[in-house]
């Protein structure tokens, strides 16, 4: 059996985690918040009192962090993952960062030995329950075949984008349509509403015509639409607009470099910038919904 540890355990990796748990790994958790490690060992994880401990017997190391600078200082330096690791151990690294943080990342685990790949995810907070989620590999041919396994106990899709960070660039691409799927659908159903429609025979008429999307078919912005989303539930739990700031930052990064043209993302990046401003950076993204309503 494989030792893996799991490092990371927020609205994406607490839920990644235990479905390692419930296929039967053996799996040694860390995070930052006590309470999080503490509803993972519930589940039969075992808990680590540092990151260091957390990787140092295991084969396997999947990481969930917010952003690049997490990652980094998680990895890098005397203090750092890589320089604890086991002998030949796989990093797995699924947060969504730039390329460029995950290229000099995965170098410093192969420099150092070891093997790495980004695999950034798809699929929110339901998916990462489910274990349904999209895994967007980048990164060597046999580096991936050996996360395959560890993966599929957590997604139904499994992507080799090409070489490494190559993962982060089809992610926030992927990312940077949501945004503009999010804001496209929030301010159709707003019409409807201004104009006394009933949102969900609205969202049914879309789902059924050329506006259909996977916001309308799994994550339905508007409350009371649908069930089990975070619209339903105060705008709780989900992918926080801080986070999209961050992809879509990260994707106009990307743009910029390549001389890329990108205007539906910079209407989208204008509103949710504007949208966390007025205080909803913790909130889901799909909150978005209501910046575009007459309320
Ligand atoms: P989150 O903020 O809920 O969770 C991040 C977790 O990392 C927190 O529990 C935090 O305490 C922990 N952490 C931070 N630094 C740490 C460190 N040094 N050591 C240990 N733990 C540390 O974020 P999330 O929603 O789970 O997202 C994680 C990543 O996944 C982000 O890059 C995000 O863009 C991406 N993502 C999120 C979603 C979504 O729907 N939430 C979907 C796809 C991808």
């Amino acid at each position: 059996m494989k030792n893996i540890a799991f490092i990371g355990l927020g609205n994406m990796g607490g839920p990644m985690a235990a479905n390692l748990v419930r296929n039967g790994e053996s799996v040694v958790v860390f995070d930052l918040v006590a309470d999080a490690v503490k509803q993972l060992e519930d589940k039969g994880a075992m808990a680590a009192a540092s990151p260091q401990e957390a990787v140092k017997n295991a084969d396997v190391v999947v990481t969930m962090l917010p952003a690049a600078q997490h990652v980094k200082s998680l990895y890098l330096g005397e203090q750092g993952i890589i320089a604890h690791a086991k002998t030949g151990a796989l990093f797995i690294d699924c947060s969504t960062i730039d390329a460029q943080s995950a290229k000099e990342v995965g170098a410093g685990a192969i420099n150092a030995g070891y093997a790495f790949i980004d695999a950034p995810v798809s699929g929110g907070v339901a998916g990462a329950a489910a274990g349904t989620l999209t895994f967007i590999m980048g990164g060597d041919d046999a580096a991936v075949s050996r996360a395959k396994p560890v993966l599929k106990h957590m997604g139904a899709n499994l992507f080799h984008a090409g070489e490494l960070g190559a993962g982060q660039i089809a992610k926030l691409c992927n990312n940077m349509l949501l945004s503009v799927l999010m804001t496209g659908t929030s301010e159709a159903l707003q019409l409807a509403i201004a104009n006394g429609l009933d949102p969900k025979v609205m969202s049914d008429i879309m789902l059924q015509s050329s506006g259909c999307n996977w916001t309308l078919q799994k994550y339905n912005p508007c409350p009371d639409v649908m069930d089990n989303v975070p619209s339903s539930n105060q705008y709780q739990g989900g992918f926080m607009v801080k986070l999209m700031n961050k992809d879509l930052s990260l994707a106009m990064e990307a743009a910029q470099q390549v001389g890329a043209s990108t205007p539906m993302a910079a209407a989208a990046q204008a509103l949710y910038r504007m949208h966390q401003l007025k205080g909803n950076a913790d909130r889901d993204f799909s909150s978005i919904f209501e910046l575009l309503g007459n309320a």
